[in-house]
């Protein structure tokens, strides 16, 4: 196709005339454009203007606002030419340098492995990436007339391009219900991208066309038209054919042979008002008779794009089925140019719908929450279409979603924890960033880790996505337990150098005190204050009655006095008789009964002065029982720890020591210690006092 130079002025021409009082600005800026491209040709051959011009044309025939259509021709100069925003900004305004720099930017995208799940995020990042929506209908028009050169292209390209087309522009373009671009999209996808399939329905369908053309002339045009005129509506009738992508695609979709798609060409009537459309719908079935199940009434309940218009398939002559689409020219006008039609009712200066087609707008773009002024928006539809989300990718092109507002340190946690745990830098762009930095959509990240770099606090305060603040969270948590640890394993040393115990000793005396499973447990509590050390101190060395008779009533005991037996009792504190001790009891008015060892000297004094409250007992419970031993030895460095071993070793543990030293240079150590029985005790006292230094052990009464 040979673009003359009379035809470029003709269609420079034909934009003009839709832009009443605007053609000095549309002559400029296709001056401007083709200055800057100069001699720069297209693959095709043709000079490179001619696809600017017609990207501005089509953008015209969208009645798109004067400023879309000046942002079309001036679409490539900045990626092609040396043109800058500044100086397209200086020659026709910010709105225009705007779009010009968003089609740009969109351009540099790139689609690397579009898989179906990537496919939305795709779209939806191009719908972000352009603040304005203007921009995305440029973008389409611009693929469109890429579209319709694809052939020049080679062949690896043409297909990467198609398939793109169909998987991410054409979608958008279904989106924001601009149709007409949608279908030519489709179409030429379809042709590049499944050539046999393309020709087998496109020869079928024109076949069949040229048969249903003739028979729609023949034998339903005519009769409608006369009703009507009859009825005095004045009506547009038309008819087009469906396009030929979504004729194969309703074939595999319903499982059906091409012969069976009956609709392929449907007569469209538009007329002035929603009225008349049932006037219209009426006069229809009384000509015709109606297929059941077929009518369908989109003007009382819309699609969820806003789609209007009566459906109804009725059998006309010979038994053929025809398919009628009544509607209104608004909405004809909506159903075929999409958001774009916007700008045409602008034109129209009809401003009553406009919260109707802001709801609609809403519909079409999912995520979109908390309307700002609807007329606000309509007047620039200058928006985020997706604001909770930033569309970023790494140095290899894949593209990652993260919530708006998200640093480097998000997309780091995003790739993988170990990423985000070392994270120690981040490039965006080639351009090294702090790692508060709010990554913007686009952007491409780079993070530069290093073993030595770990999470830090502050990195909780600008974070926003929760799996950064979980992992962060849990690496510090990791930190401060390991420092527990350390901390509490030295406080434990010191209290073990102070009681001049070995490691086992001490824990095994704290194990009776204190419940912890594992000693790493003690040692967390001890070095995160939970446990003071002088709470534990006091803990290994009180001794608590509570205790001593919790220990002594599990082993179930009972005493029995003199042919009395299950009688209340307690241990005397004073002598603390352990099993195989020779016991008496001693009555005691309120309390029961206390038990003493014979040799006790307060059982003696009552002996001697009350004998009558004396008893014989017979004990013999089991568990362990506290008493007292008191150890005198040569006063040397070490010698405590080797008793308390002793002990700890004869399986006893120790409750309570008392040091002291004599003048003489004599150690006396008194110990609360728990034993089985008499034996276990006696056994205890010659162990101690086998330890060098140990002059002798006995058994501590008061
Ligand atoms: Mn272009």
């Amino acid at each position: 196709m040979a673009t003359t130079e009379a035809k470029l002025t003709e269609i420079l021409k034909e934009i003009v005339k839709n832009y009443p009082g605007e053609e000095d600005r549309i002559i400029k800026a296709y001056e401007y454009m083709a200055s800057k491209h100069g001699n720069q040709k297209r693959i095709s051959g043709e000079p490179y203007v001619v696809h600017p011009l017609l990207v501005a044309q089509k953008l015209a025939n969208l009645n798109m606002d004067i400023v879309t259509v000046v942002g079309g021709f001036l679409h490539d100069v900045l990626e092609d030419t040396d043109a800058t925003y500044e100086e397209i900004a200086k020659l026709f305004g910010k709105d225009v340098a705007d779009i010009v720099e968003g089609v740009t930017k969109i351009g540099k995208i790139k689609f690397k492995n579009i898989k179906e799940a990537q496919a939305e995020n795709f779209r939806k990042l191009i719908l972000a990436t352009a603040k304005d929506i203007r921009v995305v209908i440029v973008k389409l028009a611009d693929r469109l007339h890429n579209m319709k050169t694809l052939g020049y292209l080679r062949w690896e390209k043409r297909i990467r391009i198609a398939e793109e087309t169909l998987e991410i522009y054409a979608p958008i373009a279904h989106r924001l219900g601009i149709w007409e671009i949608k279908r030519e999209l489709e179409d030429l996808s379809f042709k590049y991208l499944y050539p046999k399939e393309y020709e087998k329905v496109r020869n079928f369908v024109s076949q069949s066309l040229e048969n249903l053309e003739e028979y729609l002339k023949k034998f339903v045009i005519p009769k409608v038209k006369e009703e009507l005129s009859k009825a005095n509506i004045k009506a547009d009738i038309s008819y087009r054919p469906k396009h030929l992508y979504s004729t194969w695609q309703k074939t595999i979709r319903k499982g059906i042979s091409l012969e069976e798609v009956h609709d392929l060409l449907g007569v469209r009537i538009v007329v002035n008002s929603i009225g008349e459309c049932y006037t219209v719908l009426g006069i229809i079935h009384n000509i015709f008779k109606p297929v059941p199940g077929k009518f369908k009434d989109y003007i009382s309940l819309p699609k969820s794009n806003l789609y209007q218009s009566l459906h109804t398939t009725v059998v006309a002559h010979k038994g053929r089925m025809v398919e009628f689409q009544i509607r209104t020219e608004e909405m004809h006008l909506r159903a075929e140019k999409g958001i774009a039609a916007h700008w045409a009712y602008k034109e129209g200066k009809d401003f009553s719908r406009s919260s109707e087609i802001f709801s609609w707008l809403r519909d079409l773009v999912d995520n979109i929450k908390g309307s700002k002024n609807p007329s606000e928006l309509l007047d620039n539809l200058k928006r985020d279409l997706f604001s909770e989300e930033v569309f970023v990718f790494t140095p290899h092109g894949d593209l990652v979603v993260l919530p708006r507002g998200a640093t480097p340190v998000d997309f780091a946690y995003h790739i993988h924890t170990e990423i985000g745990n070392h994270c120690a830098g981040a490039k965006v762009n080639g351009r090294i960033v702090p790692l508060n930095y709010r990554l913007r959509n686009g952007d491409q990240v780079e993070i530069i880790t290093s073993v030595a770099k770990n999470p830090s606090p502050d990195w909780l305060k600008f974070v926003v996505t929760s799996r950064a603040k979980t992992r962060i969270k849990q690496y510090l948590k990791q930190l401060e337990k390991e420092r527990y640890l350390s901390e509490g394993r030295r406080i434990f040393e010191k209290i073990r150098e102070s009681l001049n115990l070995s490691y086992e000793e001490l824990i095994n005396r704290i194990r009776p005190n204190v419940n912890f499973k594992k000693e790493d447990d003690l040692f967390i509590a001890l070095g995160s204050g939970r446990l003071s050390p002088n709470k534990l101190i006091s803990l290994i060395s009180s001794r608590k009655k509570e205790k001593t008779e919790k220990i002594k009533i599990e082993g179930g005991g009972k005493v029995s006095v003199e042919g009395l037996s299950g009688i209340m009792y307690e241990i005397g504190r004073c002598c603390n008789p352990v099993p195989g001790d020779e016991i008496y009891g001693v009555i005691t008015r309120g309390k029961g009964m206390t038990l003493h060892e014979k040799n006790c000297s307060n059982l003696r004094y009552v002996m001697e002065n009350f004998p009558e409250k004396v008893l014989k007992a017979d004990w013999k419970p089991q568990g362990k029982f506290k008493t007292r031993i008191r150890v005198k030895a040569k006063d040397r460095i070490g010698i405590l720890s080797e008793i308390t071993k002793h002990i700890a070793d004869g399986g006893s543990n120790i409750w309570e020591s008392f040091t002291k030293t004599t003048r003489e240079g004599l150690a006396i150590m008194d110990f609360t210690v728990d034993v089985t029985d008499k034996k276990h005790l006696e056994k205890l006292i010659k162990s101690i006092e086998t330890v060098e230094g140990v002059e002798n052990c006995s058994r501590l009464y008061i």
